[in-house]
């Protein structure tokens, strides 16, 4: 059971190694325990102000509460004058789309059927705990080894508890994988998350995200009218099953979507299912993954620079978008 530990420097129990990601909130490093030589992550979040500081013991919270295979799970906590470090396990494959477009990496309709129930499963857990993640999205998937095909879902710092009886409104999360009711500011719900599966799930199977607009604002418009196809060339050899499952999860109300648990008993995810082993193209995966690599790297510029960072802005000339 992991306590914040106040005004102790993690360095102190702690040898920090290089940098393994960053978000929009946090900087995480590869560390060592020194007292047992554990390999873990620290997160670092900046809490300049009291609420930062709120939002981060929130996560803390609710990590305490996930026990599970599929889920992150928190080693150790500290608050040390303005910055906040959560010890994490730590999961060495890289983001799974990263994964999914490597050269060594034979992508199959079964091998996203292998990905998809470990995300469904992780979720289910986390809403029998009556919590919603609200952040799903392909970066807060991870691999856990640099081989295996085991996930982890990670990122807590948008999850929140949740009284089914009560009304929930939310305001953030990436408008690419947002819910119709998000968007909206209506209630949301356990169904929240599982759009945002949906949509995961159809840019692994095909490269293409369904709502993405030339801007936010028109990206959010497409969620709300919640249209989408499966025209593209990409869906040819993809089964009924699999566009079954996705139309089952991109529904408009959230109270007719299904659940995590009928996710998990769907046909398309069912272990004796049984499909062609060819492999599907990761050409469009692949430019979707470098498109949104160049989207993170211009946000981390832009925040630095809001710090009041001196960068070197030459090498955007080269940027592809
Ligand atoms: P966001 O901008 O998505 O809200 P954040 O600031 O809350 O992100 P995280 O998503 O927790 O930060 O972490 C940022 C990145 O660091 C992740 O996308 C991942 O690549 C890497 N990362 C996070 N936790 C771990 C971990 N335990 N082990 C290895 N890498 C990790």
């Amino acid at each position: 059971n992991v306590q914040i530990k106040r005004d102790i420097d993690p360095k102190d129990e702690y040898t920090l190694e290089e940098e393994v990601g960053r978000g929009k909130f946090g900087i995480v490093y590869r560390c060592t325990e020194k007292s047992t030589g554990l390999s873990l992550a620290a997160k670092y979040v900046s809490c300049p102000k009291k609420e930062d500081r709120r939002n981060v013991e929130r996560e803390i919270d609710i990590m305490r509460m996930l026990q599970h295979p599929r889920l992150i799970q928190i080693y150790d906590a500290f608050e040390n004058g303005k910055v906040m470090c959560v010890i994490l396990e730590l999961i060495e494959g890289g983001e799974l789309f990263e994964r999914v477009i490597d050269d060594d990496f034979i992508l199959t309709e079964k091998a996203c059927t292998v990905f998809m129930r470990q995300i469904c499963e992780g979720i289910n857990f986390i809403h029998k705990n009556r919590i919603l993640h609200l952040d799903m999205k392909p970066e807060n998937i991870l691999c856990l080894t640099k081989t295996g095909n085991r996930i982890k879902i990670i990122d807590f710092g948008l999850a929140r508890k949740f009284d089914p009886d009560k009304k929930l409104q939310v305001l953030f999360g990436t408008p690419e994988f947002v819910a119709p009711e998000v968007v909206n500011f209506d209630a949301i719900g356990y169904g929240t998350d599982m759009w945002s599966i949906g949509v995961i799930c159809y840019v692994l199977l095909s490269g293409l995200s369904p709502f993405m607009g030339h801007t936010d604002v028109e990206t959010m418009a497409n969620v709300t009218i919640s249209k989408y196809d499966f025209d593209d060339e990409a869906f040819q050899n993809i089964s009924e099953n699999a566009k079954d499952f996705i139309r089952k999860l991109l529904v408009k109300d959230l109270n007719a979507r299904m659940t995590s648990k009928e996710a998990l008993s769907h046909p398309w995810l069912a272990k004796s299912a049984i499909f062609s082993d060819q492999a599907l193209s990761t050409s469009k995966l692949k430019r979707y993954v470098i498109k949104r690599r160049w989207i993170k790297a211009v946000n981390t510029i832009i925040a630095l620079k809001r710090m009041g960072a001196k960068i070197d802005t030459d090498m955007f000339h080269i940027m592809p978008i």
